[in-house]
């Protein structure tokens, strides 16, 4: 049976609780442990899938096409084991799944309430899909004390009844702030926290406090002391300089051993073998050389929009060993040519990643065109891909209407809405104006590379699955018109139907992709596509 590690945060929320679980389970698969990391969201959308990237940053897709909180994202690139629709829940699919049930007449005339109705849908949750899996690891959103959150800490409290210690372990994030008029770090919210903590019923395991400065000895005996944990299972967790050091300073730390110990797991004395990290390590800290990336977007005031592309990016770099700087650029401020080419010729690579909507579209067309006519590495993604395929059509083929219906009506839709397609389970059929959730082509689709093409070299094979998420389409008809301008439909769903990928062969590096390929890339394995465009820019670097 597996084993669960349920994990908290307290005092403020942003503690990096979702980087705390990532980095503990690459540790416990180091130690040769098979682990699935889930998250419980306590707000009441069904998924993140229709909240905007700034209330909620990106919305990470999985194989299987759930739309899921970006925590998903970090805990597949440390572990590289691909999520799943059942590793992410929020409190509003927990009570969808009550509420039908009780419509149906499941609860056969019983009152329905949150405990045991509610908790038990949450447990149920939580042991789905866990066989093959020596540890669980689930984090809870929000911080203890919230309202929302509270029957996801009644559900772990069961479990913990109903499983015994030796199969539940409670981890508790917290901050350690400094003080810097008194010169000293304060243990007071840690308290505060684990005390709200232990009154729901649950006595942490292991604390990970999160400090500036280094914890001295002292501060961690008193912790220990009164919130009843060991001093050695207090675990001070510093600031990193990249969330790639963090699994190393964890153990040094000694996370992983004390996690193993609470379940009374007694660890070798032989450190587990974590080169991958080292590895990862010293690339990043060694670089060879830089290049600066331009990503020219629309949700560029919050990083957090753009995470797995920023990790990605970052990955293209460990790939060459060169530092990526990447400049987020407000696609909005291109609506002048002379603006464009000012912002955009320091720049050794564009990229035009997935984005909604018409707003600053324009400026996003006319950095495809810079790059196209200066020669500058290009990368599209899902939507970037739509407007390298619309800058194609308008500048090169002469077709001066060139949109997509996602703008509205168009004389020339070289992209648009599509409402039927083939999946693995079948047709689907989508409504213009059904729901908005869930809704999108979501998930892996396979695609097939055409011989000889760059994406072949790139990929080195000619089969291909990668995941999309969007609702509009590159239309096939306008296929000869954008070839004979010399953009080539180099990938395409099996079925001919639906281009997946674009390329220029006659420049540098021209790639448009309709899927997110940023989405499965990994520190120990960068996404083929992203190694071989930062390449491309590390060239360009030289030339200008
Ligand atoms: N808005 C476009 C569509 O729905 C692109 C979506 C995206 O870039 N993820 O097709």
């Amino acid at each position: 049976m597996a084993r669960y590690i349920f994990i908290t945060g307290g005092v403020v929320s942003s503690l990096g609780k979702g980087l705390m679980a990532a980095s503990l389970a690459a540790l416990l698969q180091a130690r040769g442990y098979r682990v699935r990391i889930r998250k419980f969201d306590p707000y009441l959308n069904v998924d993140p899938g229709t909240m905007s990237p700034y209330q909620h940053g990106e919305v990470y897709v999985t194989d299987d096409g759930a739309e899921t909180d970006l925590d998903l994202g970090h805990y597949e690139r440390f572990t590289g084991v691909p999520s799943r629709q059942s590793d992410n829940v929020t409190s509003g699919r927990i009570y969808q799944t009550v509420i039908q049930r009780e419509r149906r007449g499941d609860y056969l005339g019983a009152t329905v309430q949150v405990i045991p109705h509610v908790t038990d849908a949450i447990k149920a949750f939580a042991q789905t899909d866990t066989d093959d899996l020596d540890f669980v690891l689930c984090e809870i959103g929000g911080t203890v004390g919230d309202i929302e959150s509270l029957p996801f800490i009644e559900a772990v409290r069961q479990l913990r009844n109903e499983l015994g210690r030796e199969h539940t372990v409670f981890v508790h994030v917290t901050l350690v702030p400094y003080i810097a008029a008194a010169g000293e770090l304060k243990t007071k919210p840690t308290q505060h926290s684990v005390r709200e903590l232990t009154a729901l019923g649950i006595q942490p395991d292991v604390l990970v406090c999160r400090c500036e400065k280094p914890l001295p000895d002292g501060e961690r005996a008193k912790i220990a002391l009164f919130c009843n944990v060991r001093k050695e299972a207090v675990v001070p967790a510093l600031d990193a300089r990249s969330i790639y050091g963090v699994p190393l300073q964890y153990h040094a730390e000694g996370l992983d051993r004390e996690v193993l110990r609470a379940f009374g797991i007694e660890t070798p004395p032989a450190s587990p073998n974590l080169s991958r990290w080292t590895e990862i390590m010293d690339r990043l800290e060694n670089p060879e050389g830089e290049v600066t990336i331009g990503v020219v977007g629309k949700y560029v005031g919050l990083p957090d929009a753009y995470k797995s592309l920023h990790e990605a990016l970052v990955h293209g770099g460990i790939a060459n060993r060169v530092k990526v700087n990447i400049q987020w650029l407000d696609a909005e401020l291109f609506e002048h040519e002379d603006e464009v080419a000012a912002k955009l010729e320091p720049m050794h690579g564009i990229l035009v990643p997935g984005g909604f909507g018409e707003r600053g579209s324009e400026g996003k067309i006319s950095s495809v065109r810079f790059a196209r006519e200066r020669n500058v590495p290009f990368f599209g993604i899902c939507l970037g891909m739509q407007m390298a395929c619309i800058e194609g059509a308008r500048n090169v083929a002469g077709i001066a209407g060139a949109s997509t219906t996602e703008f509205g009506p168009t004389d020339e839709p070289v992209v648009g809405l599509i409402t039927e397609w083939m999946s693995k389970e079948g047709l689907q059929k989508r409504a213009a104006d059904g729901d908005l959730g869930g809704t999108m082509r979501l998930g892996a689709y396979p695609a097939a590379l055409k011989g000889n093409s760059v994406v072949e070299s790139i990929y080195g094979t000619r089969e291909i699955s990668e995941r999309h998420r969007h609702r509009y389409e590159v239309n096939v008809h306008y296929r000869d018109a954008l070839e004979t301008g010399g953009l080539l439909f180099t990938g395409m769903s099996p079925d001919g139907a639906l281009p997946e990928i674009v390329e220029r062969p006659d420049h540098p590096w021209f790639v448009g992709v309709q899927f997110h390929p940023e989405l499965k890339s990994k520190p120990f394995d960068p996404h083929p596509l992203f190694a071989s465009f930062v390449a491309a820019a590390v060239k360009q670097s030289r030339l200008v």
